[in-house]
């Protein structure tokens, strides 16, 4: 602060130096005397001098030198010695008026700079004490009744600027001390939050990883499941196998839900908007939840007031998460009466863009009332009700209302003990056209009594997991596909360069040559040899928009989510081989119950 104000300070201290020097000259018939002319010279270059000081150090980037301080000092000691001669120097004896007005301004002058140097004590007193001592001891020696006020008064002033430069130098200090403290608690602050999030995110980064490691094993152990189904002929075998497939896809729906749950907090959770036709969404949800529903006797209504041909733009897979888990709890904390599932259209509907309102009423237990904040906060369960016994995470509503909050929308609930619950959401959507394709997912119940698609065509599976392979091949060939497996990459384009396969799954991270650089030498190999376009479709491991742009990138067609269900091949053989060809005699028991639990969160 002191060498800040220092280049301002000696230019206007020098320049009233050259007009006191102007000034005797003017007063005096021979002009200017030797005195006053050493003085102004004397005076202006110790005031260059601390200039070109103050501006080296303010230019600097090393201020902790120990020189600077010292130079300072002596430099302001030099400047007050030359403030200090000023009354020795000039011919003050000449003109009582002169002598009044320059000791007037000395004092002036020494007031000015301990205002300025006031930070610090030592250097402020080192200012004040040559000027003004020198002033008192010239008005003393001045002798008389001036001379001796003169001599008292600027004495006086003496002390009292000494004794207010210690208590300014106090309070400068006190208040410098609060700002760094200040300074410093908000750095530790930032600090501490920092570092908070860098845990958090590791933490969801933890849970991510693990709930994607235990998912592949456990895809893995349910595929197999699924196809020892087959194989199996005693009933009690059938039954144990059930249970463990039950159990198995409850221990799923609990990872599917920490995965979506550390998503959600780490703000990667995307929507992916589809045109969706949402009467078949809402009618697949009631479905999906009707087999729990019939077993305890409740029945599940629907009441959906929009138009035959209503398509909108929305992530049909969030949208029916969240569905899923209010209607799923409806059952779930119901034992009698019914669950009430209406989807409306509000007046405030456009051409372009559609207000829909999700309410899910169920006639069950019901929440108290200091209770119903609290159920949308991650794990928490209503104390001492039978559910605790019951299957759930806790992280069904926290999981739905982020979803929902991501959608710029929230879920509200209103809930009488002992008489019900009604969960109510209401979604801005752009509306879409019908796309012209019949809809993806159909209700299980229906996959359960129908006979599975027959498709028609040799499919390239390379997969470097024996498991995966194991599982996917069955299930292909259980379509009628004829499979040809390899485990990577070359030894894909080894099979391709004597082969011919109507659709090639690539996995996308394997040993020797990953399934990005195998489809991109499958492409150059197509154009150089003007060969037909074999679609190829990745088998990720995450969705992430990344993961799909590099798929794209490669070349490839379409990508499947590992692990990934019977119902998403279906999907992609649709898409990617035509429309099957008859329905397979192969049927599955119990294939519509994973597909269930498969969509129960
Ligand atoms: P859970 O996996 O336990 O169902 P949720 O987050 O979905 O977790 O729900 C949290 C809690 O909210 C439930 O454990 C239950 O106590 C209460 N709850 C949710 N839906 C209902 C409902 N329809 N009726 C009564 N209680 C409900």
């Amino acid at each position: 602060m002191s060498f800040g104000h220092v280049p301002a300070a000696s230019l206007t201290g020098a320049g009233f130096a050259v007009l006191i020097a102007m000034l005797v000259a003017h007063l005096r018939p021979t002009g200017l005397d030797p005195g006053t002319g050493y003085w102004l010279s004397a005076l202006l270059l110790v005031a260059a001098l601390r200039t070109g000081h103050a501006i080296a150090y303010l230019r600097t980037r090393d201020r902790t030198s120990r020189y600077w301080q010292p130079t300072f000092l002596v430099l302001t000691l030099l400047i007050a010695f030359c403030w200090g001669a000023l009354v020795w120097m000039l011919p003050l004896h000449e003109s009582t008026e002169l002598m009044t007005a320059m000791v007037g301004s000395v004092t002036g002058i020494a007031a000015t700079g301990v205002a300025m140097l006031h930070v610090d004590r030592i250097s402020a007193r080192a200012w004040l004490t040559p000027i003004l001592l020198s002033t008192v001891v010239y008005c003393l020696w001045q002798g008389g009744p001036f001379g001796l006020f003169g001599g008292v008064s600027v004495g006086g002033f003496m002390v009292v600027l000494w004794f207010s430069t210690g208590r300014s130098h106090r309070r400068t200090g006190e208040l410098l001390r609060l700002r760094f403290a200040g300074e410093e608690l908000a750095e530790a602050r930032t600090q501490a939050l920092r570092e908070a999030e860098e845990l958090s995110a590791a933490k969801g980064r933890f849970l991510a990883t693990m709930s994607h490691e235990m998912r592949t094993p456990l895809h893995g152990i349910l595929g197999l499941a699924r196809i020892l189904q087959g194989d199996v002929v005693s009933r009690d075998a059938h039954q144990r196998l059930h249970l463990l497939q039950g159990t198995g896809h409850l221990l799923l729906g609990v990872i599917n839900d920490v995965l979506d749950f550390s998503r959600l907090q780490e703000g990667l959770m995307e929507l992916r908007p589809r045109a969706t036709h949402l009467p078949n969404l809402v009618r697949d949800v009631c479905a999906l939840s009707n087999v729990t529903a019939q077993d305890k006797g409740l029945d599940i209504r629907m009441h959906c007031d929009l138009p035959a041909d209503h398509w909108v733009e929305v992530d049909a897979d969030r949208l029916q998460q969240v569905l899923i888990n209010l209607v799923g709890n409806a059952v779930k904390f119901t034992e009698h009466g019914h669950i009430q599932v209406t989807v409306r259209q509000a007046e405030s509907t456009s051409a372009t863009q559609a207000r829909i309102t999700f309410e899910v009423q169920d006639s069950g237990i019901g929440i108290p009332p200091h209770e119903i904040s609290r159920i949308f906060e991650a794990f928490h369960q209503v104390d001492g009700r039978y559910e605790r016994r019951s299957s759930g995470s806790g992280l069904g509503l926290s999981i739905a209302r982020q979803i929902c909050r991501t959608m710029d929308s929230d879920i509200a609930c209103q809930s009488v003990v002992g008489q019900g619950s009604t969960f109510s959401f209401t979604l801005d959507l752009p509306c879409a056209r019908d796309p012209g394709t019949a809809p993806e997912s159909a209700p299980p119940q229906c996959d359960q009594q129908s006979p599975l698609p027959n498709f028609d065509g040799t499919v390239l599976l390379v997969e470097d997991n024996p498991v995966n392979t194991l599982v996917a091949q069955a299930e292909l060939e259980q379509l009628g596909l004829s499979v040809a497996t390899v485990v990577n990459g070359r030894q894909a384009l080894r099979w391709l360069a004597s082969h011919q396969a109507d659709l090639v799954l690539m996995d996308c991270h394997m040993p020797e040559m990953d399934g990005f650089e195998a489809t991109r030498q499958i492409r150059a190999s197509e154009a150089r040899l003007g060969a037909r376009r074999t679609p190829v479709v990745a088998l990720t491991a995450s969705a992430q928009s990344e993961d799909l742009r590099l798929c794209r990138d490669a070349g490839m067609d379409d990508h499947v989510s590992k692990p990934f269900t019977p119902a998403d091949l279906r999907r992609v053989l649709r898409l990617h081989l035509g429309r099957p060809a008859a329905a397979s005699p192969l049927s599955r028991a119990g294939q519509g119950d994973e597909s269930t639990v498969e969509m129960t969160p």
